[in-house]
């Protein structure tokens, strides 16, 4: 069946277009305008605007720690975005696949999967309808990486360690999350930088980031490494991020959530958004790439495999609820937070997001996240790319956030808009790349078809919401917001090469070590969704 889109504003930054034009869909694919013949089925969408199906780089949307969240917070479901009668918190799957499709988003990757917890993460991704999915693997707190650091078992050993845990945990990159500082807080270390050594392993965080870049590098993995840097939320944790950086060295290197690192020591509370110094590092390292990590304000609750860091917040709980589970590697936080506007460090965090978006010039290197649900649950992104593209309602929201807070940021003085085009670059056509997924982020011949309408309105939250037709595969899922139809994506995965001889030795660990295979912790395809189809009742979200 040969379908058109008709006479809308087309805005696909990965082939320059940007103005009225077609779109031809066949088979779940994108095809070029037919010499001849006409379309089987044609919607106009003539003054509406055509991209492609937005793509999530960063979002915890299933796992150990989303699990452990929805057991300590179940009253979260309940509670409704402001505006929009939907839940902001611990969502189900299929609240999860139905919210994000009528947004306009059609993959995200949860960024934060251990590996021997990567059969439940799987199952419950392949129950998300909707979206293709993906994880990234963590590595870097585990006993195996720190052990072939102390060894100095080489590079070579390293890669194929890699390599091999991506295969079993069928991972589409690697993350690192406070490198080394979630094994040195069962050694009762509470404060922990780049710098700092590992108590037992004698090495230090910055060689541990060192070794997995180099790792993932010489792999060929398309993902460069994700990392989530020492000293998160921490006043005068902006020396941290810029050391990080420079730890790059000229290789790709991925920092996510970097709001939760813009901050300094300035001012007469001691805290104060070093967003403009953090932009200036990002904008001059151009190996380098990051996300935001957006607050938004309102209750949500913060899940992070960054244990030090959750232990330490552990009193900022609100509602009075915390949870650390230790285990393997990274372990698990759950702290209950709730962002206020009328709170100083809160309204300089959310001005801090605000200014590393607009302060970063190039928006194929800075990614659009809230950390979901850590700096705010993803419903809450109409009202972000509404707060980037129009200056007069940053000025709205500034005028009601403490003054003193305001004072040391410099969020007043940005002018700049975003573009239709920065947004389609920095939410489709970069992350597509930076994920090394050829196949989607943009509308060529040969993507999938994946592709989201939005209806030009005053409120532009309303229309980032409530996108006017959403298509998966070529099907259509969503028209003016709401559900049509609830096919089961996909679950994206890289498998690089490696040496054999690293079964025999993983063998050999695991049962020395728990007496155990690693064939408990090996993710089978058939865990992967596509899952099944089944026609949905329409039904508003
Ligand atoms: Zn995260």
């Amino acid at each position: 069946m040969l379908t058109r889109l008709a006479g809308g504003h087309v805005v696909d930054p990965a082939h320059g277009r940007d103005g009225v034009g077609d779109v031809w869909i066949s088979d779940g694919r994108i095809v070029a305008a037919p010499q001849a013949g006409k379309a089987d089925e044609t919607h106009d969408v003539a003054g509406k605007m055509v991209l492609a199906g937005a793509i999530d780089i960063h979002s915890h949307i299933a796992g150990h720690n989303e699990t452990m969240g929805r057991l300590l917070l179940p009253e979260l479901r309940q509670v409704e975005h402001p505006g929009h009668g939907t839940p902001r918190g611990a969502w189900t799957t299929r609240e999860t696949g139905r919210l994000y499709a009528a947004m306009g988003f059609t993959t995200v990757i949860e960024p934060a999967v251990a590996p021997h917890h990567a059969l439940q993460a799987h199952l419950e991704l392949a129950d998300i309808p909707i979206i293709d999915k993906g994880a990234l693997t963590v590595l870097g707190n585990d006993d195996f990486t720190l052990g072939l650091l102390r060894g100095k078992d080489g590079a070579q050993a390293m890669q194929d360690y890699i390599a091999w845990t991506l295969a079993t945990s069928r991972g589409l990159g690697v993350k690192v999350v406070n490198a080394g500082g979630a094994e040195a807080f069962k050694e009762n270390v509470r404060t922990f930088s780049l710098d700092d050594e590992v108590p037992d392993y004698g090495v230090s965080s910055r060689a541990i980031v060192k070794a997995l870049q180099h790792g993932v590098v010489a792999l060929g993995l398309p993902h460069p490494l994700h990392v989530h840097c020492n000293n998160l939320g921490v006043a005068g944790n902006i020396d941290t991020a810029v050391a990080t950086i420079a730890a790059a060295e000229g290789l790709p290197l991925h920092l996510a959530h970097i709001q939760f690192y813009a901050y300094g020591k300035e001012g007469p509370r001691g805290f104060s958004s070093a967003a403009p110094r953090l932009a200036e590092a990002v904008n001059a390292a151009k190996s380098v790439t990051v996300d935001v990590g957006q607050v938004m304000f309102g209750q949500t609750v913060t899940i992070s495999s960054d244990v030090l860091r959750q232990f330490n917040a552990r009193n900022s709980a609100k509602p009075k609820k915390w949870l650390i589970d230790d285990g393997d590697a990274n372990g698990g936080g759950i702290v209950a937070y709730d962002y206020s506007a009328s709170n100083f460090f809160n309204a300089v965090q959310w001005a801090a997001g605000l200014e590393l978006f607009l302060l970063i010039t190039d928006p194929w290197r800075v990614f659009f996240t809230t950390d979901h649900p850590n700096g705010a649950p993803f419903t809450a992104y109409p009202d972000i790319f509404a707060l980037l593209m129009d200056r007069n309602l940053r000025a709205e929201w500034l005028s009601r956030l403490p003054t003193e807070a305001v004072a040391v940021t410099t969020l007043p003085s940005i002018a700049r808009e975003y573009s239709w085009s920065e947004i389609a670059t920095m939410t489709r056509a970069a992350p597509a790349r930076l994920l090394g997924l050829k196949d989607r982020g943009h509308l060529g011949a040969g993507a999938v078809a994946d592709i989201a309408v939005y209806a030009p309105n005053r409120d532009k939250a309303t229309m980032f919401r409530n996108a006017a037709l959403v298509f998966k595969d070529g099907a259509l899922v969503v028209r003016d917001g709401a559900i049509v139809s609830e096919p089961y994506g996909r679950t994206l995965t890289v498998t690089p090469a490696r040496d054999k001889a690293i079964e025999r030795r993983m063998r050999d660990y695991y049962q020395e070590r728990y007496g155990l295979t690693p064939d408990f912790m090996t993710v089978a395809e058939r865990v992967l969704g596509s899952r099944y189809a089944f026609e949905a009742v329409p039904c508003r979200n």
